[in-house]
């Protein structure tokens, strides 16, 4: 490689905007793994243009495939983790519909063009910058590409935490946000699953025999309502809920599905309990909770400042100003800061519209954006 005739390949927005297209244009909803995989299909045989070291791990629970793509040098010695997700929240069809590729001025549409295509293929032309000039980064890089980020990597966040371990820094290529600014903070999240069950019972003739399963969540639903505390950064949502079998039958079940957001452990340690201890208050009614903890809070520490100065100063090098910003949302960056490892998440495009019928990239901030992504390739060490 050292030998080949040194090109000067210039980061062209263009020519990114065409590879963020052939990405977006293969729809990949998180829990269609066979369409995902169409996706993986081509990040593999794009990685492996560009000589990268390929692994794929057979997909689970009808989830896509895990992709890591690495550098040939380096080994497998401590390096870059850059984590992607490869899958939408976006049902098939939206590009034919409402989220058509388009451009209006300095937006351009598609479905998960902004959350996070666009990252995942800036990081992917970065590294490609690289080889087309013969260049060798310091440190070893690995991508790593995640089939189901958008429901909680229930699959993958093994492999994720497995691989980030083995690594220095993490590089997350989820979208900027706010104009432009990274993540070097997220809020944890628990996923709970309560189900009640009563007795049913013929609600006209003999009521009195009944034990409403409905009846009884609806007091568990007002309890965990009633744990969000903004003053803490601490909120709860009951956001599915199903149970009963007619108007004229106490009902014998009840299902609710909660999302928690916890700033820090301290608050999984005091709030998480409160929901998994819930038991019944009707003797006749049984009370199941399932789920805890899905994603760590992750918190900006020493390592994750000293990253986001380094990335700074790069961003003032190349003549932007780089802001850093605490989010309520999750992401794969939850994992591998809550281990420690130095974590940077929001290096994708900036945009707006993350999951919503208007997602948009600004391809303003295509260009500086990539050559941050070049410069950090470059100088982390
Ligand atoms: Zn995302």
């Amino acid at each position: 490689m050292a030998n080949e005739t040194t090109n000067n390949p210039k980061v062209d927005p263009d020519e990114i905007l065409e590879g963020i297209r052939a990405w977006v244009e293969i729809e990949s909803p998180s829990n269609d793994g066979e369409a995902v995989n169409l996706m993986v299909d081509k990040v593999e045989t794009d990685m492996q243009a560009i000589g990268a070291e390929l692994e794929r791990t057979p997909g689970v629970d009808g989830f896509g495939d895990i992709l890591t793509a690495r550098t040939p040098w380096g080994g497998d010695g401590p390096g870059i983790l850059v984590m992607s997700h490869l899958d939408t929240v976006h049902p098939i069809g939206m590009i034919e519909d409402i989220l058509s590729w388009r451009r209006e001025g300095d937006s351009v549409f598609g479905p998960g063009i902004y959350d996070m295509k666009s990252g995942a293929y800036m990081a992917y032309y970065a590294y490609r910058h690289l080889v087309r000039q013969g260049k060798q980064t310091p440190l070893p890089i690995t991508f790593m590409f995640i089939p189901e980020e958008e429901v909680g990597s229930p699959t993958s966040q093994a492999a994720i935490e497995a691989t980030a371990k083995k690594n220095k820094y993490v590089l997350v290529t989820e979208p900027a946000r706010e104009g432009g600014k990274i993540v070097t903070g997220r809020r944890g999240s628990a996923r709970f699953k309560i189900t009640v069950n009563g007795v049913p019972a013929h609600s006209g003739l003999r009521h009195q025999d009944g034990r409403s399963a409905i009846g009884e969540m609806a007091k568990h639903i007002l309890f965990i309502e009633g744990l969000t505390d903004y003053e803490r950064n601490v909120t709860t949502n009951v956001g599915l809920n199903s149970g009963g079998t007619g108007t004229n039958v106490v009902p014998s079940e009840c299902v609710i599905e909660v999302d928690m957001r916890l700033p820090d452990m301290e608050a999984v340690d005091e709030f998480v309990p409160k929901v998994l201890n819930i038991t019944n208050i009707d003797p006749d009614c049984t009370v199941t909770v399932e789920g805890g903890l899905n994603r760590p809070p992750y918190k900006k520490d020493e390592g994750i400042s000293a990253l986001y100065e380094h990335a700074k100063g790069l961003a003032a090098d190349i003549g932007f100003d780089l802001q850093d910003m605490y989010t309520g949302g999750g992401s794969d960056g939850n994992f591998t800061a809550a281990l420690g490892i130095p974590t940077l998440d929001g290096l994708g495009a900036d945009g707006k519209g993350a999951h919503a019928h208007d997602e948009q990239i600004y391809f303003s901030s295509l260009e500086e954006r990539t050559e941050l992504w070049i410069r950090l390739f470059e100088t982390l060490e």
